[in-house]
């Protein structure tokens, strides 16, 4: 699953390709129409599919950012500005292209879900393979209430003083020290894969209560998951299954990660012991972590 420097990697290759340029027209996929129509989990949220085809045309596409795990794409036409909001879901990829046949793995060509045809020439092309993506047109962030209760983006100042103050909540206190850091109302863009490296970096176990851990552990902990972001945005990101930034590329910090996804601990080498927590499968080891 793209996670935060996933995320950001996708953001930094898109914004020189297509900041300042115009859609001409937007086409979606007949399992994007079916799914809708069906009632069924649908990438295209909060308009139906005709509706967000004729809405982006002619838009011009302004500026790109990320927020969190989330892909804003500030939009403008006829001097009405508007978002549209993309999440990767599990496997979402963007890739800019002459023509739909350049993407050359077979599998994100198979399920190419939206297309942007470019005034300009050229296409934004968006592919989901397993289709928990979403793409969802709004007016402004704030008409999507989730958006607007994230936390702060975990480089900023103030984003560690906001962790800790959560922290505190009796709505968090008394959960595994996991749960909490991977809650985006807590922390912005924590996923399972740094959640699970930045607590072996600290020597914490995952299922510690969030009340058993002093406050300058706490900060300690901040600055692994902010270091292990940084370290990852660095290397292109985690490939650990279908994540492909737009060339096509794959990232390789997952050839830097320590406790996820290992069998043996690499400080001690004892076995690695997993658990769930908060429904996410948690791997940890039994000797370091506390
Ligand atoms: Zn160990």
């Amino acid at each position: 699953m793209p996670e935060l420097p996933e995320v950001e990697g996708v953001v930094q290759a898109l914004k020189p390709e297509v900041e300042g340029r115009t859609i001409k027209q937007v086409q979606l996929s007949e399992i994007i129409r079916f799914s809708y129509d069906e009632g069924k989990q649908c990438i295209v949220k909060q308009a139906e599919p005709d509706a967000f085809e004729m809405a982006l045309s002619q838009m011009t596409i302004t500026k790109i950012e990320r927020r969190a795990k989330y892909i804003f794409f500030h939009l403008m036409k006829e001097d009405v500005s508007y978002v549209l909001v993309s999440h990767l879901g599990m496997t979402g990829a963007w890739f800019i292209v002459n023509t739909p046949d350049e993407i050359n793995e077979e599998k994100f060509k198979k399920h190419i879900h939206a297309t942007f045809q470019m005034a300009d020439g050229g296409y934004l092309i968006y592919s989901d393979i397993r289709r928990f993506g979403e793409l969802r047109f709004l007016t402004k962030i704030e008409d999507h209430a989730p958006l607007t209760k994230m936390a702060p983006e975990p480089f900023d100042e103030t984003a560690c003083d906001y962790f800790i103050a959560k922290s505190m909540l009796p709505k968090y206190e008394k959960k595994a020290v996991k749960e909490v850091i991977m809650d985006g109302q807590v922390i912005s863009g924590c996923g399972n894969i740094y959640a699970t490296e930045a607590l072996f970096a600290q020597k914490i176990h995952p299922a510690r209560k969030m009340n058993r851990i002093s406050e300058k552990r706490k900060r300690a902990l901040f600055e692994a998951i902010v270091d292990v972001l940084r370290q990852s945005i660095d290397a292109g990101g985690s490939t650990i299954s279908d994540y492909r930034n737009i060339n096509g590329e794959a990232g390789s910090m997952q050839n830097r990660l320590q406790m996820y996804g290992k069998k043996l601990c690499p400080v001690c080498g004892t076995g690695t012991s997993q658990m769930t927590i908060g429904g996410r499968t948690s791997v940890y080891c039994p000797n370091c972590q506390h």
